[in-house]
């Protein structure tokens, strides 16, 4: 199976051998009889070590980031934890985007940091800042997310995989946004890849999750053990759903990217537009980059409103087929104010968001309606 609408409909989702219900089951049991003591079936015992859900979805996360493990976790910031304890000890630095998602960086700030780990951030997209604030030796931690939120920067995987690599860090890429389908950071040189499967993975807006996938053996085997010893994991049913999601990964991301690309390439000249943040235009200062890098563009875009922040938030406010709700990477599209929603917690810091700034998460429906929608909302901005 190599290619990747396959993989995605069949690795780990062999049939149940015992009735030959093509779809597996939702194993919804905590315990597993044992064939005498330690007698395991499958080496199944208790559900907090191993489900076999959990396990058909962890396979097919692998195979899709092209990873040799993948652990499912609670929520994508169950899986960041679990992987940042997995690899810090106190003294160690971490360095991040500074647009880097929010509850990331409050995750670091708020917890790890208060146990000794030290948090700096730098603007991501520039190689020579990031060169300048990384640490050889003392940076445990080089963490990338590409495109970012919600100003769809662009960072150069292979170019940061280098300059971490170089001063002894480990690189993490939160592929959230763009998905194993657009962007393959393993195959980049990335050492590990973080998820919220929450968003496109999950794709309908039904499940919260996460996940860590990666092929190094060392790191893998320390996560494994938090998954089990301190017990974030994905129950049966979201591991079920996200599953049932992400068969149809392909064909969803091909529409939002579509999607996506059309309403920023027509709102581009709408006179109530100062800017629009999508890197499939070649307005973006990442275009380049993210046309090497990916195979298409995604589903999510920003606005920046020549009105100020009045009309940022009529814009949020004035849509009906976009939904105004946190969130992004559902079949429906979403619309957000991020200074006040997604990105209140980073207000007033460095990592604050322009206040005429609106983000789309751009849906699956029909291009009119969600054209008309949005233009309607801009000609009253
Ligand atoms: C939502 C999100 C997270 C956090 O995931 P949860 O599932 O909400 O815990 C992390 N990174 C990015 C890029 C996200 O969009």
């Amino acid at each position: 199976m190599s290619d990747f609408s396959t993989r995605a409909i069949h690795a780990g989702q062999e049939f149940d051998p015992t009735t030959g219900a093509v779809v597996p089951p939702i194993y919804m049991s905590s315990t597993f009889v044992q064939d005498g003591i330690g007698g395991f079936r499958g080496g199944y015992e208790y559900a907090r070590g191993g489900n076999p859900t959990r396990d058909s979805l962890q396979t097919l996360l692998a195979s899709l980031e092209g990873g040799t493990h993948a652990y499912s976790f609670a929520s994508g910031l169950a899986a960041e934890d679990a992987l940042l304890r997995a690899i810090l000890a106190p003294g160690d630095h971490v360095l991040m985007g500074n647009d880097v998602y929010g509850g990331t960086h409050r995750l670091v700030n708020r917890l790890h940091v208060p146990w000794g780990v030290e948090l700096s951030t730098v603007e991501m997209s520039n190689a020579d800042a990031v060169r300048a604030a990384i640490r050889p030796g003392v940076t445990r931690v080089l963490w990338l997310e590409t495109p970012s939120n919600p100003l769809m920067k662009i960072t150069d995987i292979a170019a940061l995989v280098a300059i971490g690599h170089e001063a002894g860090a480990i690189v993490v890429v939160d592929n959230t946004f763009a998905t194993p389908y657009l962007q393959q950071p393993l195959a980049l040189g990335a050492d590990v890849v973080v998820h919220s499967t929450t968003k496109y993975l999950g794709g309908h807006s039904d499940v919260i999750g996460g996940a860590v996938v990666l092929s190094d053996e060392e790191i893998a085997e320390k996560v494994a053990f938090l998954q089990f010893g301190a017990g974030a994991i994905s129950a049966p049913m979201e591991a079920w759903l996200t599953v049932r999601g992400i068969k149809t990964l392909a064909v969803r991301m091909d529409r939002h990217s579509s999607n996506a690309h059309t309403i920023a390439a027509t709102v581009e000249s709408h006179p109530a537009i100062e800017r629009v943040y999508y890197p499939g235009l070649e307005s973006h200062p990442g275009h380049e980059i993210a046309a090497r890098q990916m195979s298409d563009f995604g589903g999510m875009l920003s606005l920046a409103l020549k009105g100020g922040p009045e009309a940022a938030k009529r814009v949020a406010e004035g849509t009906e087929v976009f939904q105004l709700a946190e969130s992004l990477g559902g079949v429906e599209s979403l619309i957000g104010y991020p200074t006040e929603m997604t990105h209140a917690s980073v207000k007033g810091t460095e990592l604050a968001v322009p206040e005429n700034v609106i983000r789309l998460s751009v849906g699956i429906e029909g291009i009119d309606d969600l054209l008309g929608d949005i233009t309607a909302a801009l000609d009253r901005a």
